[in-house]
């Protein structure tokens, strides 16, 4: 570095603000006063830090010469990582993807009924352990308990943080030392890292794996039983498929066995759904009253995938195995909050009352009708348009939504995709603009197209999501 440079670098290094200086500023006070002084300094310190870096630094060394005043440089700074924070976190943002339990985006949003109590009741002090009438203590989780009974005809219920909890928490209370039988077609992973030999080994299960990958036949599990033999695992592939030459026992054949030989049968249905929807092209999915009634002793269920409620765990059965459970301490470790108590009777209600199609977004979603979503689409078409004149490509249509959630792979319902492009930004430029919209808009690309599909998009959102797409002609 030449000597002139050299004295150019540490004179720029002296014109640093202090972090004291920074707080002083127009910015930092109202950094400060929005989200607190312990944000303000960290952001300070984050913004002379990387001012620092680029003075130091002979590429950047360009950028931050004759730019204003390091001081300014560095409010800029600390206002643009300020924006970044408050927006990350969980935030509301728009499912316009047409995938149903949209994973990353929360699996199932609530319905109205499950929204109010959570935060009508759930919020407040509220009777999660208080029997109201005769003022003792309660049992926590009664009713939703109750409810899933109900719906399912098992003899009891209990319920924990998530399905992943709930098959731990069964495999370690009858599984530990044990060998636990499983055709090895359903050795499987799910998504985000649920993996069933992993789990079982975690458990301290012995793993028996029966059978080969597509085809495991009753006689399989019947030679594999033995004096160590505790229990035949069930495990729904979910977002895995085996087609063509395959075999499995029948559920009911697997609980004729179980019993004939002294073994718990349990089954992890992971989403399963609480009636049948072979209607909308998931017969694949177990119907928990179903596997009740051919036997199973013990199945599992997520209270956040098909059923539309919030993230939980049900674990369905015999009553001496759910009361073995109740009394394990892992389930105090593992049991729900109260919280997602109130929204998941919220939402077991809507399917007594027989409204579940009405009540609950992903089953309302899951029927809504290919013309219903075609007239949301036009309609949206047309307000985009009356804004945006001929500033955007707009295009409607035919195409696929997503069941999601690691549940039905195979089943893409019909819908109507609104399609936008423009000649002067990229389909990723426009994905990211309304990703970043004010209320994120979350999109997907398809053949160099931004597609819209409305079928996940709620009707008080089409405001929003209407306003969001005209902002991509300015
Ligand atoms: C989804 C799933 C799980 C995990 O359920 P979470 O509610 O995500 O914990 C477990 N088993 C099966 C078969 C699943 O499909």
């Amino acid at each position: 570095m030449a000597e002139a440079e050299r004295s150019e670098t540490s004179a720029r290094l002296k014109d640093l603000p202090s972090i004291d200086e920074l707080l002083q500023t127009s910015t930092g006070k109202t950094i400060a006063a929005k989200a607190g002084r312990a944000l303000a300094i960290s952001l300070a310190r984050k913004a002379v830090e990387e001012l620092r870096n680029s003075i130091l630094s002979p590429e950047s060394q360009d950028k931050v010469s004759g730019q204003g005043s390091l001081t300014s440089l560095a409010e800029t700074r600390m206002a643009d990582d300020l924006r970044e924070e408050l927006r990350s976190g969980v935030r509301h943002v728009i499912n316009a993807t047409g995938v149903i339990i949209h994973t990353n985006l929360g699996r199932s949003p609530l319905s109205e009924n499950a929204k109010l109590a959570f935060l009508n009741e759930a919020s407040h002090y509220c009777t999660v352990e208080l029997d109201i009438e005769t003022g003792k203590r309660g049992k926590r989780g009664d009713r939703a308990e109750r409810l899933i009974c109900k719906l399912t005809g098992a003899e009891a219920a209990i319920i924990v943080n998530n399905c992943a909890a709930a098959a731990f928490l069964v495999l370690t209370a009858f599984g530990t030392g044990k060998e636990v039988i499983i055709s090895r077609g359903e050795l499987v992973e799910i998504g985000g890292d649920f993996r069933v030999p992993d789990v079982l080994s975690r458990s301290g299960a012995i793993l028996r794996e029966v059978g080969t990958t597509n085809r495991t036949k009753l006689r399989d599990y019947e030679n594999a039983i033995g004096s160590g033999s505790g229990m035949i695992l069930r495990v729904h592939p979910s977002n895995y498929r085996v087609i063509g030459f395959t075999e499995t026992p029948k559920l009911s054949e697997l609980a004729k066995l179980a019993k004939a030989h002294g073994l718990i049968l349990f089954e992890d249905a992971g989403s399963g759904a609480l009636f049948d929807l072979s209607e909308f092209g998931l017969g694949d999915e177990p119907v928990i009253s179903r596997s009740i009634a051919d036997g199973a002793d013990i199945v599992c269920f997520s209270g956040d995938k098909l059923l539309g409620g919030p993230q939980a765990g049900i674990i369905a059965g015999k009553k001496d195995l759910i009361a073995t459970l109740r009394r394990d301490p892992l389930y105090r470790a593992l049991r729900l909050d109260k919280l997602a108590y109130a929204a998941l009777e919220a939402t077991l209600d809507s399917y007594l009352r027989e409204k579940q199609h009405d009540e609950i977004p992903v089953l309302r979603m899951l029927s809504m009708d290919t013309e219903q979503i075609l007239n949301r689409s036009l309609s949206a078409v047309e307000k985009i348009r009356e804004i945006t004149g001929t500033g955007l490509e707009i295009d409607i249509v035919q195409g696929e939504s997503v069941i999601g959630g690691g549940s039905a792979p195979d089943v893409k319902p019909i819908t109507w995709c609104i399609t936008l492009s423009s000649a002067k930004k990229t389909a990723d430029e426009l994905e990211n603009i309304l990703r970043n919209f004010d209320t994120p808009v979350v999109t997907r690309i398809v053949d160099g197209k931004v597609v819209i599909d409305m079928r996940t998009v709620f009707e008080d959102e089409e405001v929003k999501l209407i306003a969001a797409v005209s902002s991509l002609v300015k």
